[in-house]
């Protein structure tokens, strides 16, 4: 948290990591700063003058609304450059751009003149992780958090199990599957050819790899032309995480055959029940024989 550089800030605080939407507040300085969405901590670290490093003077605060932080006109993060129309107004250089360089506020021009002290606020703005609440330490420049979001590990994952709320990070979601719902799940071996047999009325078949290992989660769409089946690891998508590729083969009554597989298996933390866009095998109904019941193959193994 504390940094030696000169004046740099700090945000640290959940508040600041709850932005799916930007929201733009009427009038920020009104919001409360008990609970409001964009209240943050602000860490100031104050070092002394070139001569007289003796002494370092930490300063803290509350910034009382990120939403200062992001251009007034698109409501994006603020990146530099900035610039002013010369009343003050603000707005990104894409902004500017989109305005053909008047300012919405005043009309005056805008895009000439920098508003350097706002480049340099932003450019001071460290803000966490939006899963620093479970766990993840890392900071961003403002703006950048919700990119590396995306790819945190530490996200959370939820059981597949049906009418269970389990939400966590993914080797804990792991072990509570195993601890509560072994019962209902196959169990795969990396690099073993294993069967996947599923009731389309049941739609999801949970693999687990040996104990407690990482879940994949085989899913099947019924459509008029067939059926169509997906499988997809629960994880996050962070590098290293459970990085699987596979081969699902399905065995028709009249013995034909058919295969699909993916190098990068797909990792979802949430398994969703609408009709997949992408990553799906579609087994045609006429390979269906009638039959209620899919008999597939699979085969996963981990990518080194
Ligand atoms: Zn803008
Ligand atoms: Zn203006
Ligand atoms: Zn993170
Ligand atoms: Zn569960």
């Amino acid at each position: 948290m504390v940094r030696d550089t000169n004046a740099e800030q700090v945000l640290a605080g959940e508040a600041s990591s709850s932005r799916p939407k930007r929201q733009r507040l009427s009038s920020p300085v009104e919001e409360e700063a008990e609970g409001g969405e964009n209240v943050g901590e602000v860490t100031a670290t104050v070092a002394a003058g070139d001569d007289e490093v003796t002494t370092t003077e930490v300063r803290s605060g509350m910034l009382m609304d990120l939403d200062l932080l992001d251009c007034p006109v698109c409501c994006h993060p603020l990146t530099n450059p900035i610039f002013q129309c010369d009343n003050g107004h603000i707005a990104c250089s894409d902004c500017c751009t989109n305005l053909r360089n008047k300012c919405p506020s005043c009309t005056l021009p805008i895009g000439i003149h920098r508003c350097r002290i706002m480049e340099r606020v932003v450019e001071a703005t460290m803000v966490p992780c939006p899963n620093a609440k479970h766990g993840c330490t890392d900071k961003f420049p403002y703006g950048e958090e919700l990119d590396h979001e995306k790819e945190c590990s530490f996200a959370l994952c939820y059981c597949p199990a049906p009418d269970c709320n389990y939400a966590g990070l993914c080797n804990d979601l792991y072990r509570h599957y195993h601890a509560n719902h072994r019962g209902c799940c196959e169990t795969f071996t990396c690099g073993f050819n294993g069967d996947a047999w599923m009731h389309i009325s049941d739609k999801i078949l949970v693999l687990q790899e040996g104990r407690g290992g990482p879940l994949v989660a085989v899913q099947c769409f019924e459509e008029e032309q067939g059926v169509n089946v997906t499988v997809n690891c629960i994880a996050p998508f962070a590098p290293g995480v459970s990085e699987f590729s596979y081969q699902l083969s399905y065995y028709s009554h009249g013995g034909k055959t058919m295969s699909f597989g993916l190098f990068e298996m797909d990792r979802i933390q949430k398994v969703s029940f609408e009709t997949p866009e992408k990553d799906f095998m579609c087994v045609p109904r006429y390979f269906l024989d009638g039959r209620e019941s899919l008999k597939m193959k699979i085969c996963i193994r981990r990518r080194d």
